[in-house]
């Protein structure tokens, strides 16, 4: 890929501080775009109000900024962009590719088997809703045979969506637009050529690429790192009470997230400020030093005895 056509993005939900395992991502995508010459594209994703923590848009900014992240073009907001999202929705409509569905979340999860991501969806509405019910979501029709794609940092991944997960929910029943849709609108719409997320996607990437399919957009390459855990094994996330990472201290946060990803930073910048860091981590980023695996425990600063 020639330097000038690399699109990155770091899209985080503002449902708190960034922690660990957000700043890998972030970590992850800025450096691999950065080192080719590409563009870092900043998206948060705040559709899901219920989840949405006052502030935390913002909060997220401010700290990426006080690390020292750049960014290229204006930051997006989801939550700005429905129009997009039910143009996409015409336009697969139009197509015959999603159908409404009346189901409730307690019927599907008493009907039917464990999926991949929650109880696979059996079909009931695929040909129509009984007349004594109503629509609640808009699902898309998924069909059998394998997704496959290789990605940069896990290897090669296939899934077949309609086995493993089932027809999807595109709009929610509270009229939300589904995460795995309008991730592949935004994505498509800013020109992303490589996504590097935590491994905690991957199994939303099949889903993804068929709607890709379905739209005619180019799928993208992919990239998903390790994601972080505390020491019982949980991701870390604000329901795992991760903690907030500390821009006064940005060059520890910055050298454990190096270190996490296989970078090897040296420890002499162990307790260095975040610019020697960065011009370090600029000349050194490699994609292949990051292990190939999709849990780690975390080594926070604090949490040794560095
Ligand atoms: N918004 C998602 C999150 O914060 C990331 C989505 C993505 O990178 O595709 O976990």
């Amino acid at each position: 890929m020639s330097p000038s056509t690399y699109r990155g993005r770091f899209a985080p939900s503002p449902t708190g501080p960034l922690h660990f395992g957000s700043l890998i991502a972030a970590v992850g995508s800025f450096l691999q775009a950065k080192r080719q010459g590409g563009a870092w594209l900043l998206r948060i994703e705040d559709l899901d109000t219920a989840r949405n923590v006052p502030g935390a848009s913002d909060n997220i900014l401010r700290t990426l900024e006080a690390f020292g992240f750049e960014w290229d073009d204006e930051v997006i907001y989801q939550s700005q962009r429905g129009h997009l999202y039910d143009a996409a929705l015409h336009t697969l409509a139009a197509c015959d590719v999603t159908f409404p569905c009346a189901c409730t979340r307690r019927e599907i999860a008493d009907s039917c088997i464990a999926g991949l991501d929650g109880p696979i969806y059996p079909g009931t509405c695929r040909n129509g809703i009984a007349t004594s019910k109503s629509a609640r979501t808009m699902r898309v029709r998924t069909r059998n045979g394998a997704i496959d794609f290789v990605d940069s940092v896990q290897g090669v991944i296939s899934q077949d969506v309609a086995c493993e997960v089932g027809d999807f929910v595109l709009r929610r029943a509270d009229g939300v637009v589904a995460y795995q849709f309008a991730v592949v609108i935004d994505d498509a719409a800013q020109g992303i050529s490589e996504i590097v997320r935590g491994a905690d996607l991957l199994a939303s990437t099949p889903r993804q690429i068929y709607l890709q399919q379905l739209l005619g957009y180019v799928t993208p390459n992919y990239a998903h790192l390790p994601i972080a855990t505390n020491a019982v094994g949980e991701k870390l996330s604000k329901q795992t009470l991760a903690k907030a990472v500390d821009a006064k201290n940005a060059g520890a946060w910055l050298w454990h997230a190096l270190h996490f990803l296989g970078q090897a930073p040296p420890d002499g910048l162990k307790q260095a400020s975040q610019e020697p860091l960065w011009a370090w981590a600029l000349g050194h980023w490699s994609l292949t030093k990051v292990a190939k695996r999709r849990v780690i425990v975390a080594d926070e600063p604090g949490s040794d005895e560095s």
